[in-house]
């Protein structure tokens, strides 16, 4: 056999080309030369030059997530808390403040209370169903508020609306997480929002196989500065990683309409049993926010359902045993219902105290409900009450 280089480089000549998106996962790109290198660094040209700085299968499925959500020019990043922290280190700095919603996911709020304040970025937490609660948070310096539309594990609804109209008055972001409720229940960057977040590992990919973020922003120069801080400190998507996201969002509108319909059934099935202290879910009548709910998410839901048994944690643990099928996980948006115990998990870190007010006692589950058969999913969570009842 001749001996040949390393990369003899080529594929095989397709005079037709395949239907899925090649999966790329090289790392450099050979230019022709140091000329055509030029005119690609300068803009005369596009192309690939090395995969930090960004990759087909990114690209692809950035422009996917793009037009599900009306935004221009988003960037996919390694997880949703790349995504995250994109918005809060790449686009504040110290002396900057930045209030919070009160019921962030574990990790933004993680951030806003212990690593901001250590770079020198005050940050505060403020109710976002209430925009008076969030007024009187801001103070001169604030730059930015970040909130999630339906929050977590408690589904309340934020007043998105009047939160983007006092962001506006005041000349600051508004960044919203929009992991939730997702393209398909509302879009806050064509309501009037500034910056938008993803994690892609939940609902859009859908099939707890890959950890992805997706951020946007309206303002070119800001997405300059996002993209900039994604590419310095290496919050790059793997292209496997994004290859599986886009064949998971080719089914998204499907799963999240299944799912959704599956939760409001199972809602309506928990309410008023034996057992059942409440059931929160936002497009129920007994829902706090429900009216805001109707108006907001265009009579749409999601497919989280919360509940509260009456009992404490031997109640709790006979529950999660006999709802056996059903995976006790805490993680949402896969394709298989998942059950999340907010007090042994997300919420653990809290003391009991700070848990009760948010109204999160030993009987509060959260589910996220997947695609099986809904009668075998309810009667898998009427075994669980039974069990329950009994403890
Ligand atoms: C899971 C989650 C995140 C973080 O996403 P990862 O992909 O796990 O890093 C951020 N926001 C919300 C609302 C989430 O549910």
């Amino acid at each position: 056999m001749k001996p040949t280089l390393i990369r003899p480089g080529g594929l095989p000549h397709s005079a037709s080309t395949p239907v899925v998106t090649p999966l790329m996962p090289s790392v450099v790109y050979a230019a022709e030369s140091p000329d055509a290198l030029d005119a690609q660094y300068e803009g005369r040209t596009e192309g690939y030059t090395y995969a930090r700085e960004g990759h087909p299968n990114a690209d692809v499925l950035a422009r996917r997530i793009d037009a599900m959500e009306g935004a221009t020019g988003g960037i996919v990043v390694g997880s949703g808390m790349a995504a995250v922290t994109a918005v809060l280190l790449g686009l504040l700095k110290s002396g900057d403040h930045v209030v919070g919603g009160n019921q962030l996911y574990g990790r933004s709020l993680r951030m806003l209370r212990d690593d901001l304040p250590r770079l020198g970025i005050a940050t505060s937490q403020a109710d976002p169903t209430d925009v008076d609660s969030v007024r009187a948070a801001l103070r001169p310096e604030t730059k930015l508020i970040l909130i999630e539309v339906v929050s977590n594990p408690t589904l309340r609804v934020a007043d998105l609306e009047g939160l983007i109209a006092l962001a506006k008055d005041k000349g600051i972001l508004l960044a919203v997480d929009n992991t939730f409720t997702t393209p398909r229940a509302i879009r806050p960057l064509e309501m009037g929002a500034d910056i938008l977040i993803h994690s892609v590992t939940k609902l859009m990919a859908g099939h707890s196989d890959v950890t992805l973020g997706y951020v946007a922003a309206k303002d070119a120069g800001l997405r300059q500065q996002l993209y900039d801080f994604a590419v310095t400190t290496g919050l790059t998507a793997s292209p496997f990683d994004c290859w599986l996201a886009e064949r998971g969002l080719m089914s998204f509108d499907l799963r999240f309409d299944r799912t959704e319909a599956t939760a409001q059934r199972l809602a309506d099935h928990l309410a008023g049993q034996a057992g059942v202290k409440r059931v929160l879910y936002p497009t129920r009548i007994d829902h706090p926010d429900h009216a805001r709910a109707q108006g907001l998410l265009r009579g749409r839901g999601c497919n989280m359902v919360s509940f509260e048994l009456d009992g404490g944690r031997e109640t709790a643990n006979a529950f999660v045993r006999a709802a056996d099928g059903i995976a006790f996980a805490p993680t949402l948006g896969d394709i298989g219902t998942t059950l999340s115990h907010p007090a042994s998990s997300s919420h653990r870190g809290l003391t009991p105290e700070a848990r009760l007010s948010l109204g999160l006692t030993e009987g509060f589950f959260r589910v996220s409900v997947g695609l099986e058969d809904p009668e075998a999913l309810l009667a898998c969570f009427d075994r669980g009450l039974e069990a329950a009842r009994q403890a």
